[in-house]
């Protein structure tokens, strides 16, 4: 059982902030796939995985002496309204790592009922669990800052959703899974004290060179704002849409939490909706960098008794759209190989994007594609051509687009090389992540084990994988993410 030695610093906080609570035991729980590269991370060698022992302590059937199981409290805005107590109700907080790759709290999701579970069992399903591991995994690969999934472990045990499922368990990790909702919970409160005494925690842990700032907890809004702003440009880049921005699943720092309903935009639609129960489309792809922002103005609200005067929130606040827009503008040029800026992109980029409405053309495929075009050789861009209904819209773009490189003097090659590091080829597509979770509901995990090996280098040519980067299959248009996890 030495195979991990966790410390316990959010236990140091005082009793308010969270339940003891022990994980409820999996009947014979096994391994279904783990992460070689979180393991790294915290120092752990891959082979404890074949441990039963190590199985035991992922499905929360044994704790580790060194462990102290806590659910933490939290509340929220869920879709614009105010939701009062929430809280990790099916998550438990395991403790910390202390790695040369810095400090991991490791986290079970789906080991069973807290305090704070309300009507919910505690219990996650091995389809949600699947769909988590893959996408935290998937969005690392693509450098997006994101919680990370060390493993899923799994047991027969019935969880009843819309149908009877099987219970697991995915352990994830990151510095911390402090969210906007935490803030929120003593502002609402009326605890000033503890809200204190998180925003000092947040700091001296998360945000040590705050410290010394004049008004460190506006600094430590400023910094949220900021990467909250650029979180979300990055989202926006490789069409990842998360499904529920409630506050309680906004981290505090600037990762990617709670993977639910999410989707990576395909055939490309601005208003695309990902989540079923977003009647409304609130948190649609095109609504993501807008609520950001709300969220964002939420943890303001909460961190004013702090910083002091409105004004400064006010400015902290008006950081974010700047913020926001200059890093997807950098990462929009990324895209297209542009190394230059000119005022006159703007037009190329809006047509673009309107002309991949209208066509509703493949986000991924079109930009990996558009890295093989040359410029003097414009048969090359038949099968960038190809995605589109309305070719002769293709045509007139791709005129203006070629106008734009040679203007900058663009290298085909070079172009192509840069393009592609930011264009992946591969993308969690809903399609993929159902083939591999339907053989896992029939205990087969290979495909889980392989798709997540391709996600992990999303950028690399795989040639080995093309039938992977491909268009969906048309059954995969009706497919319905089910919102219960
Ligand atoms: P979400 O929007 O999925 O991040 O969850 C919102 C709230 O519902 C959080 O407090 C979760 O802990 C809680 N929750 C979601 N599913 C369950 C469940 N099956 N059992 C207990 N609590 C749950
Ligand atoms: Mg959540």
């Amino acid at each position: 059982m030495d195979f991990l030695k966790l410390k316990n610093s959010f236990s140091s906080l005082p009793n308010d902030f969270f339940s003891f609570v022990s994980p409820q035991k999996l009947e014979n729980p096994h391994l279904v796939c783990f992460s070689e590269k979180c393991a790294d991370l915290i120092e752990m060698e891959s082979s404890n995985f074949s441990l039963q022992e190590c199985i035991d302590v992922f499905s929360g059937n044994t704790v580790l002496p060194s462990s102290l199981p806590l659910a933490a409290v939290y509340s929220g805005h869920q879709f614009g309204h105010w939701a009062g107590q929430l809280g990790d109700g099916r998550a438990l907080l395991l403790g910390e790592v202390v790695s040369k790759n810095g400090i991991w709290e490791l986290q079970l999701k789906g080991a069973g009922s807290t305090p704070y579970s309300r009507r919910g069992d505690g219990r996650a399903v091995l389809r949600s669990s699947i769909r988590e591991f893959l996408c935290s995994e998937a969005m690392a690969g693509l450098n997006i800052p994101t919680t990370r999934a060390l493993c899923i472990t799994a047991s027969k045990d019935s969880v009843y959703r819309e149908t009877i499922e099987t219970a697991s368990v995915v352990t994830r990790m990151a510095p911390s899974f402090i969210r906007f909702g935490s803030f929120e919970h003593w502002y609402y409160g009326e605890n000033l004290d503890h809200l204190k005494t998180l925003a000092d925690y947040v700091i001296l842990n998360f945000y040590p060179e705050l410290k010394e700032n004049e008004n460190p907890y506006k600094a430590l809004l400023s910094s949220v704002v900021k990467k909250t702003a650029e979180l979300i440009a990055q989202w926006q880049s490789v069409g990842f849409m998360h499904g529920v921005m409630n506050t309680d699943n906004m981290s505090i720092l600037g990762l990617t939490l709670d993977y639910g309903p999410f989707g990576f935009m395909e055939a490309f639609n601005q208003g695309q909706i990902c989540n079923h129960s977003d009647d409304q489309g609130r948190y649609s792809y095109v609504n993501q960098p807008h609520i950001g922002h709300w969220n964002c103005r939420a943890l303001a609200q909460s961190l004013l008794p702090l910083i002091g005067e409105v004004e400064e929130v006010q400015a902290v606040l008006a950081e974010y759209l700047p913020t926001f827009r200059s890093k997807y503008d950098e990462l929009i040029h990324q895209k297209l190989g542009l190394f230059t800026k000119y005022p006159e992109d703007s037009k190329l980029i809006d047509t673009l994007f309107s002309i991949m409405q209208q066509s509703r053309v493949d986000f991924t495929l079109f930009f990996r594609r558009l890295s093989n075009l040359e410029i003097e050789n414009f048969e090359s861009n038949k099968t960038i051509r190809d995605l589109f209904i309305d070719r002769v819209a293709f045509d007139d773009w791709s005129v203006q687009y070629r106008k734009r490189l040679i203007l900058e003097n663009s290298e085909d090659l070079a172009r192509k090389i840069a393009m592609n590091k930011v264009n992946p080829k591969y993308i969690l597509r809903n399609y993929l992540a159902q083939i591999a979770i339907e053989k896992a509901q029939n205990d087969d995990f290979s495909e889980v084990n392989k798709l997540f090996k391709i996600l992990e280098s999303p950028f690399d040519e795989q040639p080995e994988n093309e039938s992977y980067a491909k268009l969906p299959p048309d059954w995969a248009e009706g497919l319905e993410v089910s919102c219960s996890s």
